[in-house]
């Protein structure tokens, strides 16, 4: 182990309320794309980019075309979890890490084993139809013709995702503010930090080691009490804490 590795791999035993606060950099090693590197979405050709077509008006304007690329692009349902979200899982479970904070919506961290998970942005498997609120699974979505309707009264499903435009869900908003105030140790990690108000959040963390773990250089880079560089999948699979 490097003296950064070996740092990180220090500072995790030694802490009881640690948080890691994730983006869509977490899951690229499960082979669902990011939005901000060379081979993210925003790199693809679409007729609008993928922050218009994930947005409120859109949703409400184009829900073919919504669907279209929400079905082709985000609901990556075959995907399984990878080193990093199994050592998250892992922390949790040594009494180390006290809750995932994370930007995406794949449910990847649950299906990993972690328990405290805030999912700022919600989550492809729950859907709920616009009209009676009755709840269907992420299958049903992506198994639908065009737009997602629902069997009882025909109503349009809604995914549970806070798309552009719309605001963070309070209740979860709150828990991941308390828990992040509360942290000793805060890894941030497979995030660009641009996405707002999410990434303000990481502002609420009170403590001296403020950790980075990404491929990219990040704004909260030059605060950070360590940086690592890498991928992150990668990055864990090296830090052996017990
Ligand atoms: P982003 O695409 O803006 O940034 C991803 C960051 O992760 C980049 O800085 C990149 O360098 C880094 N990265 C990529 N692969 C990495 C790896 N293996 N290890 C370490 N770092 C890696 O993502 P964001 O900051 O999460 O913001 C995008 C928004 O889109 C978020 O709201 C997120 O919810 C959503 N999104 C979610 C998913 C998902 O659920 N898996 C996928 C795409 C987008």
């Amino acid at each position: 182990m490097t003296v950064e590795l070996e740092t990180l791999a220090q500072w995790l035993r030694e802490s009881h309320s640690a948080v890691f606060f994730g983006g869509a950099g977490v899951s690229t090693e499960s082979g669902i794309p990011d939005f901000r590197s060379v081979d993210g979405l925003y790199n693809q050709t679409y007729d609008d980019p993928p922050e218009t077509i994930i947005s409120h008006s859109f949703f409400e304007a184009k829900p073919e075309a919504f669907f279209r690329f929400y079905k082709d692009k985000m609901l990556c349902l075959e995907a399984k979890p990878n080193t990093a979200h199994q050592r998250l899982a892992q922390w949790e479970s040594q009494g180390h890490l006290a809750a995932v904070v994370t930007q995406n919506i794949d449910g990847l961290h649950q299906e990993a084993g972690s328990k405290t998970v805030y999912e700022l942005h919600g989550s492809v498997h729950r859907n709920y139809c616009t009209h009676c609120g009755k709840f269907f699974d992420a299958q049903y979505v992506k198994e639908s013709v065009g737009v997602p309707r629902c069997d009882a009264c025909g109503g349009l499903i809604k995914p549970d995702v806070v798309l552009y435009e719309e605001g963070l869900a309070e209740e979860i908003l709150r828990g991941a503010v308390s828990a992040i105030g509360r942290a000793d140790l805060l890894i941030i990690g497979g995030t660009s930090l641009v996405v707002y108000p999410a990434a303000g959040l990481v502002n609420y963390y009170r403590g001296n080691r403020l950790v980075i773990v990404n491929k990219a250089p990040t704004p909260a880079d030059r605060s950070a009490d360590l940086v690592l560089q890498g991928k992150i999948g990668e990055i864990f699979e090296q830090i052996q804490i017990a």
